[in-house]
């Protein structure tokens, strides 16, 4: 596996591999990789010639007083682990590097990236649509991978390479869980045992918001006051938001059937985590 580090490199390599008429799958992380990763990793190597993983802790998508400082990072474990997945080369370039002193330009996605995440974190889907847009230039993936795990994130992206004409496929790939139903992710190290134990509530109360609406609950806000009453019998935990919305434009539905997503943030001591499910239902029962 190759490391580059500098965007000239970069670029240079992606030059070789375009003249020679390399496919590139391209993952873009912020690195601490874990299975879900792990995962976007497998299904590139499986799908092109070349998969190119980048490591990119993008300060410009974390507002301030979040947990920039406390995102963990170990790139020589990512290096091994990436290795071990068979990725060809690892991208990890200096923030000085992206967006150096005069960096001027802002990539925005209107109207998805208002509610949900973006209401809480109003910077952050303009930090990643920029930093995404920068990579996709410099790399220049025929198709590159992202976790449904953050689906609001994925169709705001999906939404920017159609608008913008950006000629890659953008691939959602399934989320990746741990045993007991946690989604994995590069923040659950953060958590103190009791924290790991309270953040099972995440993943317990989408599956028993599925549960009522299998037993033909269609009604979002009685869906949305169980899930609530759930999350709050968990002492540990603080709901930043729980929705349930259209699928496709994240609108607020007023009965739950087509395509929809319940999406939830909720704090566990000081650590956010995510997660959702996406449900579609016969318009007609
Ligand atoms: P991150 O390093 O957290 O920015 O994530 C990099 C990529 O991995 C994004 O496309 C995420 O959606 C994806 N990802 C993170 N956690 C999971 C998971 N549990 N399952 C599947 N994909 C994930």
């Amino acid at each position: 596996m190759e490391v580059i580090t500098s965007v000239e490199s970069m670029e240079q390599k992606v030059k070789e591999l375009k003249d020679s008429n390399q496919r590139i799958g391209f993952v873009p992380t912020m690195g601490y990789f874990h299975e879900g990763h792990l995962s976007l990793m497998d299904y590139s190597v499986e799908e092109n010639h070349v998969t190119v993983v980048s490591v990119f802790v993008n300060p410009i998508q974390f507002d301030p007083g979040e947990d920039l400082d406390v995102y963990p990072r170990d790139l020589e474990r990512d290096k091994d682990m990436a290795k071990r997945r068979n990725v060809d080369i690892m991208f990890c370039p200096k923030a000085e590097s992206m967006y150096p002193e005069n960096f001027r330009t802002n990539v925005s996605v209107k109207d998805l990236t208002e509610g949900l995440c973006g209401a809480s974190r109003p910077g952050h889907f303009d930090g990643v649509t920029t930093v995404v847009t920068k990579l996709f230039n410099i790399v220049q993936p025929d198709k590159a991978y992202f976790g449904r795990k953050d689906y609001q994130q994925l169709m705001v992206i999906k939404q920017m390479v159609k608008d913008l004409n950006i000629p890659v496929e953008v691939v959602g790939c399934p989320i990746v869980r741990e045993a007991d139903g946690l989604a994995v992710s590069s923040r659950n190290v953060n958590l103190k045992s009791k924290e790991r134990e309270a953040a099972k509530i995440l993943n317990k109360s989408l599956e028993y918001a599925k549960e009522q609406i299998d037993a033909g609950e269609r009604d979002p806000d009685k869906i949305l006051l169980l899930i609530k009453d759930k999350i709050r019998s968990e002492p540990l935990a603080a709901i930043d938001y729980v929705e349930i919305v259209n699928g496709d434009d994240f609108k607020k539905i007023d009965r739950i059937e087509g395509k929809v997503l319940i999406a939830l943030a909720v704090k566990i001591g000081q650590t956010r985590l995510i997660d959702n499910m996406l449900l579609t239902l016969a318009d007609k029962e």
